[in-house]
């Protein structure tokens, strides 16, 4: 196939500023990366915290978007896991050094070296996109373009918080329930556990939309749930649930954090925590959550629930998803 050396992105010039639609040069891959004609792009939390400055080392200007469905359609010399025509999915953990003491431990999401697909590498706001092969899935094919695209993040990084609650646990909490929780709640349910969700107050929409993918309770983050629960996933940006949670959790509760930007935890009486309460955070992923979880997906299999835009909308997407606006997940499909 001819490659165009132009495409339209969606770019960020500074945060805090609107994206800008603007023809850009189609990216060179190097040696390691492939070159991705985008198919769909899904629009994560994540993605906010970068355009409102809350996550403050972009490059710039800036292709945001690290949730990337797409064709292999050109390779660099040493692309060896793929070929052309492949669909390969992009995550947001886009490179590590694999010589770091942590890559070097099996903890490559934390390595220190890394670069994170739309933040610090361009991403998939774009007609095209540049990724490491090392950092691409072969996504499973029973999932249309733009409903495979949530689960790069929304379900990966999910799946990871859900993995760190541990593998005793019954009465599982979620709150926040958007992208993340929606997708993660079905494959709880899929492994029979109880799923309480937990909503902003009022937000009787998105406890509906939890009863119906299973939850047993659905409620308000300011109630107390019907029963204890063993473990609660933390997928809204607000520090005070962290707290909420610990307060609803029993001996040895596990409370996950599976953002990457909070607001400022509050402090606390120790008796919250005593008794073997653990709190712990998810920072990116390995390329096992993400082959463990794309097995598990089509086994469910997970339904995504998306509301579909056009790249040249993705200011819309944000703002509604910034309004809480968003059900299930937004994606950006390219024609
Ligand atoms: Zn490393
Ligand atoms: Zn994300």
């Amino acid at each position: 196939m001819e490659i165009p050396t132009m495409m339209l992105a969606m770019v960020l010039d500074a945060p805090r500023h609107p994206l800008r639609a603007m023809r850009v040069p189609v990216p060179h891959p190097n040696p390691e990366q492939v070159l991705i004609q985008v198919h769909a792009c899904a629009v994560c939390r994540t993605d906010l915290h970068i355009v409102d400055g809350e996550l403050t080392e972009p490059k710039l200007p800036l292709i945001p978007g690290h949730q990337i469905v797409g064709t292999v359609i050109q390779m660099g010399e040493r692309v060896n896991q793929f070929k052309l025509g492949d669909r390969v999915g992009v995550p947001w953990l886009g490179y590590t050094d694999g010589t770091c003491r942590y890559c070097l431990r099996g903890q490559e999401n934390l390595c220190d070296h890394p670069l994170f697909t739309g933040y610090t590498l361009d991403g998939g706001y774009a007609e095209y996109a540049a990724a490491y092969q090392q950092y691409c899935f072969h996504l499973p094919e029973s999932f249309r373009d733009v409903e495979v695209a949530p689960l790069l993040c929304a379900g990966l990084i999910g799946y990871r918080t859900y993995r760190l609650a541990g593998e005793h646990v019954e009465r599982l909490g979620i709150y926040g329930f958007g992208a993340a929780a929606h997708i993660i709640a079905q494959v709880a349910v899929h492994q029979g556990k109880h799923i309480y969700a937990f909503t902003s107050p009022g937000d009787t929409q998105a406890q509906e939309f939890a009863r119906r993918l299973g939850a047993v309770w659905a409620g308000s983050s300011t109630e107390m749930p019907p029963d204890k629960l063993d473990a609660a996933l933390i997928f809204a940006p607000i520090g005070p649930l962290i707290v909420a949670a610990l307060r609803a959790t029993v001996k040895g509760g596990v409370v996950v954090s599976g953002g990457i930007h909070m607001s400022d935890i509050p402090s606390f009486p120790y008796g919250l925590l005593w008794e073997e309460r653990v709190i712990r955070s998810v920072a990116n992923l390995t390329r096992q959550d993400g082959e463990e979880f794309f097995k598990i997906a089509p086994q469910v299999p997970v339904k995504t629930e998306v509301q579909v835009f056009s790249l040249e909308q993705a200011n819309d997407a944000l703002s509604r998803l910034r309004q809480g606006q968003i059900q299930g997940a937004a994606v950006l499909e390219l024609p």
